[in-house]
This record gives structure tokens, sequence and C-alpha cells, in this order.
């Protein structure tokens, strides 16, 4: 691992840190440079508040309501991400309406991952240069700590890949949802303490409070989902068998895919990554395309992109990288 990479930084003033929580750069150019490498400790501040703010488990205690939401919350975002963030913007590996698609990128900003420009963005980025050393998490070229979580808090990821989206920049209210991303966790915190103090006070068997469904709701279920979606570029990069010969060190992983729905089958995504399933066998559990199949049944997505059998065998071509394709034109409102 390059420790020196996590040293104290860098020229970055900490008042430019700071700016950077709320206004983010617009292009690599003004955050290039030797130090763009390392990371802006100053700009990380509130990602390291969001772990310790965990252990205010201790004074909030916990209630089966609290746990409940937590856990239903980190199903529901844990979707959002890797189905869309994911399997739709990042790929387009199905079809859907503007509106589902406003919707499901609300709820994957309210996971603390930026929003779905900036992550499909660097996605495209990671499948074109997979395990090389442009590859921003790569655990083979940078270490495990880094493509676990170092990679983000650079100055050097934090703009968006504007020439990789050309599909989804076309769209306003993406645009918007990148600009205003922050908002979303902080209105999700907010009506979580209204629901626990609500409770509290006109509910008490149910033993939750503001503060503890803050807690458990929001701190520990974001958190849970971070490291979580954090493993499919550490772990899978590094633990777990190879069925297909691919030009990264891309893995199966049976208990990443378990936890993020679908997203440990990794060796088998960057084989053919125009799929909205990762799970090519029916061994293979990937909740997020179970999800995606009953959506489609309502009408809210279509056209999942399946894997033909060739592929599914290892005869297949590899298919090019999603960010050296033809923009594949956006679907019309509904
Ligand atoms: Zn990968
Ligand atoms: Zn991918």
């Amino acid at each position: 691992m390059k420790l020196e990479k996590f040293a104290v930084i860098s020229d970055q003033s900490a008042a430019r840190g700071v700016v950077h929580w709320f206004v983010t750069p617009f292009d690599q150019e003004t955050v290039a440079g030797p130090k763009g490498h390392r990371i802006d400790w100053v700009r990380g501040l509130p990602f390291i508040a969001m772990h310790v703010a965990c252990l205010l488990v201790i004074w909030v205690g916990w209630s089966w309501l609290a746990v409940a939401v937590a856990a239903g919350l980190y199903c529901l975002r844990v979707f959002a991400l890797t189905a869309f963030y994911h399997r739709y913007f990042s790929h387009r590996a199905f079809k859907t309406s503007r509106v589902s698609h406003f919707i499901f990128g609300f709820l994957g900003c309210s996971a603390v991952q930026r929003g779905p420009l900036w992550w499909a963005a660097h996605h495209r980025h990671h499948h074109a240069h997979s395990d090389e050393e442009d590859d921003m998490h790569s655990p083979k070229q940078h270490g495990f700590l880094w493509s676990h979580f170092g990679w983000f808090l650079t100055p050097q990821a934090l703009p968006i890949r504007w020439k990789l989206i050309p599909d989804l920049a076309r769209c306003l209210e993406l645009r918007l949802l990148d600009r205003f991303e922050l908002f979303i966790p902080v209105l999700l915190a907010g009506m979580l303490y209204a629901l626990g103090a609500v409770l509290g006070a006109y509910a008490p068997a149910t033993g939750t409070s503001g503060m503890q469904m803050v807690v458990w709701g929001f701190f520990i279920s974001t958190i849970a989902v971070y490291h979580v979606t954090y493993f499919v570029n550490s772990l899978a990069h590094v633990w777990g068998p190879r069925r297909y010969v691919t030009k990264d060190d891309s893995r199966n992983n049976w208990l990443v895919a378990l936890l993020t729905f679908g997203e440990g089958w990794h060796n088998n995504h960057h084989y053919y990554p125009a799929s909205a399933r990762q799970g090519f066998f029916w061994w293979e559990i990937d909740v997020s395309y179970y999800l995606l199949v009953m959506l489609s049944w309502l009408g809210v997505v279509w056209d999942l992109r399946g894997v033909p059998r060739r592929v599914k065998l290892g005869k297949g071509k590899r298919v090019t990288p999603v960010a050296e394709e033809k923009p594949v034109p956006v679907p019309s409102a509904s």
C-alpha cells in the first residue's frame, strides 16, 4: 500500500476543503497535480464524523422500530445504488421513465455517495481502465484501503467526469440532483428525527426518540451501505474465484453479492457489463435483479438486458467498456 497517499495533506488550504463540502470543482484540471492524488482530510471530515456519530448509539440505545427502519433504509438504498446508480445510470442495462430515474436517483442521493452523474462517470472510468494505473480505486494499483475509501477523498476524485456521461448530462433533473445532492440526506435525517420525536411523544411503547431514529436510520444504516458498496471496489477485486478471463482482477464473491444484492458477482459483471443481471446462473443470488424483474411486471422498468448463452459459457467476445460506446438515447418521459 502506498501510505504516503494517506499522509496529512497537501497545499489544499483548510478553507478550500470546507468550501468543497458544498461546492465541487467543475473539472479535473482545477484539482490536477501531484497533491490531487492525496487525501484531503479537511474535506473528509464529514465522512469521518458520520462514522463517529454511530457511537451515539451508546447514549440513545435501541428499539425494534429503530433497527427495522435502519434495515429498511439499508435495503432501499442498496437497491437504488446497485440497480439504478450502477446498472441503469452507469451501464444502461435497462430502460425506465425519466420520472422513475429521478425518483431512484433521489433515493440514491440519500445514501451520501454523491449524485448519479458523479457516480456513473467515475464508474464508467473504472470499467474503461479497470486495474490499470489510471483506475482510481484499483486495489492492485493502489492498495486495499485506498480502493475501499481513500480514492474518493482526493481532490482528483471531486469533479464529475462530464465527457463520460453525455447521455446523462442532457437530463436537467439529473444535473439538479447532482448539484443539490447534499440536501437529500439532510432531509432524510430531519424526517427521521421528526418521526422518532412524534412516536416518542405519542406512542411511548415504541421506545424510540428523535435522536435514536437518526442514529439508527441515518448514521448506522448509511455507514453499513457505505462499506458494503465499497467492498465491490476493494474485496471483489481481490477475493473470490474468476470464472471469466478479463483484463482486470475482478472476482465473484458470494458474500459481497449477498450484502450488495448481487454486485459481488463482479467478474461476471466485468466480463459482460451490459447485462441487468450480475448473477448469471440461478444459484448466483442477485436480489437487485429479482426486484428489477418485479418492477418490470409493474411497468416501472422495461427492456432488461440479459446475458446471451454464448457469453455465459465464456465463448462471447468481451464487450466494449460502456464509456467507449456511443451514447445511448435517453428514455423519453412518461
Ligand atoms: Zn470493478
Ligand atoms: Zn459496472
